[in-house]
């Protein structure tokens, strides 16, 4: 820097300055090596009140504009670049560059566009910036702006690609999340052959890039098949495998990739936690939240807000209130997301006085409750059957917090009122609504419908079904199981004939549950798991002594799509069950089994599973596609009302 005075000085008190612009553009040079943004302007100034011949060339103007830019004034660049008389490739380079490094990413884009109009061609350095730029905005913007941009990167890409521009690194570093964004698979594959022909692949961030852009695209698969082959990982690229393991459904994998990246030394961060706990919270894999939860602790991430957010949320997903509790009322700082986490586990979980009472301590602590916090708040009225509790927080929600009513918190009210039997002022409801009704909002109406056995509203609102949503089998299901429930079987067969000929299957029940550390999976009347003999030697046992206590099994509400005599060897060996039995044969006696069902807990498997808490003495916790069933000696917390 002195060096740098020293130089300047000489210069402005010189009476016969160079007339040359090499010493200028030298000096220059250095203020952006030095960072030297006022020397930068003394040069500048100085050259203009010279007058030198090449003070207007525009060589020595695209080197202020370079300089301006990296020495952190935007606007001064911009005003160099306004002022140009003549502008080549490298002046709009510079200017689009400058854009993109102070996070202009929408100017660099559009003044790449306006460049283009007037006739200059864009070489490789144009592209360099642009990509980001647009790769940028895509991250930045929501919704159809967002796609936009990423369409934009895409487009961007091909038109440098055709201009025989060719890629480096960090032009494969944005456009392959650009991608993955659009979900543009062959275009990421069409990156990957460009990849291994520049011979790129052994760059760490390229590589992780394309992964992680496969991954995102589905083919979680090949992302697998190219993290194996990486020459190199960092955290990038095992969070980048993890995430996508975990969001493509194999949840198991993810946490194994988990176990793998810490056997391999490499430490996670919050970002790798974040991914990896959703992923037990979705299997109501406890222990291993627990030990997850023991390296949150031992890499410093528990003051984190956002870990132990997602830490909240887990234990509430797995059914372990107390620990959410626990780590909410440890955490020193809480922002909406950890309150929201708090009062939906305890909603889930059947404690919905426990969800009001933490919800009304939100506002006094300084955090302001926003959609979501009405959104779990009803939901737990909801589930208690709270009804005017309910509608007094759809109201406030509005008028004491100016929180505007979205299509979940009408789905949860419809809920609420139609379940509580007001079936009528449901309808009512639903034809006010300022929104137009979704699916799920007829949806739980017909579940209502079913629960309180009124047929006429059912078919009605079957119909109306069959025409929003032709496809969804839930809508088939229920109504057979309305015309099953009084009888009705000729109908019972024509809904059934219905669903076969317009070729709609139901989703096949599943049911997840933890035993040594690693997550097993049933289908109904699977038969695929190792231990199959013992399990259903195992029901079969129960199955006696369930009839010995008194349980018999429903000949109506659980009649799906099966015929009478497949139907109570299916009621049997449903996904739960089988589950079940899993457990009490893998777990010590005495300790809480936890199962985890994709659709909800049926009528039968509900009451069994009250006979068997009672029969073994042990407490069995499920978690149907909405909420918790905590059943403990013959009883559920649901008290039946779900
Ligand atoms: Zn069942
Ligand atoms: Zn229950």
């Amino acid at each position: 820097m002195d060096q740098l005075k020293d130089m300047l000085h000489t210069l402005l008190i010189t009476h016969k300055p160079p007339g040359d612009s090499s010493t200028y553009l030298q000096l220059l040079q250095t203020c952006i090596l030095k960072n030297a943004f006022s020397q930068g302007k003394k040069i500048h100034s100085f050259v203009a009140q010279t007058r030198f011949a090449f003070a207007a060339s525009t060589t020595f103007q695209n080197k202020l504009i370079n300089m301006y830019d990296k020495c952190g004034s935007l606007v001064y660049a911009r005003k160099v670049f306004e002022h140009m008389k003549v502008r080549n490739v490298v002046s709009w380079n510079t200017i689009i560059a400058a854009y993109r490094r102070h996070e202009c990413p929408q100017k660099a884009v559009a003044l790449f566009h306006q460049m283009q109009r007037i006739g200059f061609q864009p070489d490789q350095f144009t592209f360099a910036s642009v990509l980001p730029a647009c790769a940028k905005m895509g991250a930045l913007e929501q919704g159809y702006a967002q796609n936009g941009f990423v369409e934009k990167a895409l487009e961007t890409f091909k038109q440098m690609q055709s201009a025989g521009v060719k890629s480096d690194s960090t032009t494969f570093a944005s456009i392959l999340p650009a991608c993955a964004k659009m979900g543009a698979l062959e275009q990421g594959m069409d990156v990957h052959q460009s990849i291994m022909e520049e011979g790129l692949f052994s760059d760490v961030v390229v590589a992780s890039a394309l992964a992680d852009m496969y991954a995102k695209c589905g083919r979680i698969d090949k992302a697998g098949e190219l993290f194996n082959k990486m020459p190199q990982k960092n955290l990038v690229s095992w969070n980048a495998m993890i995430a996508g393991y975990a969001q493509n459904g194999f949840v198991e994998k993810a946490l194994e990739t988990f176990k793998q990246m810490q056997m391999a030394g490499v430490k996670p961060n919050s970002t790798t936690f974040a991914s990896i706990l959703p992923a037990c919270a979705r299997m109501g894999a406890l222990e291993q939240g627990i030990d997850i939860h023991q390296s949150i602790m031992e890499g410093g991430f528990s003051s984190d807000v956002a870990v132990a957010s997602a830490l909240i949320d887990m234990y509430g997903k797995c059914g372990s209130i107390d620990k959410a509790r626990e780590t909410f009322d440890r955490m020193s700082q809480r922002d909406v997301v950890s309150w929201n986490a708090m009062i939906a586990g305890y909603a889930q979980n059947g404690f919905s006085k426990d969800a009001l009472k933490i919800f009304e301590l939100m506002k006094p602590s300084g955090i302001y409750p926003n959609i979501v916090s009405f959104a779990c708040v009803l939901f737990a009225c909801s589930h208690a059957g709270l009804v005017d509790e309910g509608c007094t927080y759809f109201n406030r929600m509005y008028t004491a917090y100016c929180i505007t009513h979205t299509v979940d918190h009408y789905v949860c009210m419809v809920d609420l009122l139609s379940r509580a039997g007001y079936l009528d002022d449901t309808l009512n409801f639903i034809i006010k609504m300022p929104l137009k009704p979704v699916v799920i909002v007829w949806m739980c109406f017909l579940a209502a419908c079913r629960l309180h056995m009124n047929i006429g509203l059912g078919v009605f609102t079957a119909m109306l079904l069959f025409d929003l949503d032709p496809k969804n089998a839930a809508t088939y299901v229920l109504l057979s199981n309305i015309y099953a429930e009084v009888g009705m079987w000729g109908e019972v067969r024509m809904v059934r004939r219905l669903m076969t000929d317009g070729g709609i299957k139901k989703i096949p029940g599943c049911s997840w549950i933890e035993g040594h550390k690693t997550v097993h999976a049933f289908c109904a009347g699977d038969r695929s798991h190792p231990q199959t003999r013992e399990i259903y030697a195992k029901l079969e046992k129960l199955a006696w002594e369930m009839k010995a206590a008194g349980y018999s099994s429903y000949s109506t509400q659980s009649l799906n799509d099966v015929e009478q005599e497949e139907k109570e060897l299916f009621l049997c060996h449903h996904s739960e069950k089988l589950a079940i039995a899993f457990g009490l044969l893998n777990t010590p006696s005495g300790t809480t089994i936890r199962v985890v069902k994709n659709l909800r807990v049926c009528a039968d498997c509900h009451t069994a599973t009250k006979f068997i808490s009672k029969i073994v003495g042990r407490e069995i916790v499920v978690r149907d596609w909405n909420r918790f069933h905590h059943f403990k000696q013959g009883q559920c917390s649901c008290g039946d009302y779900w």
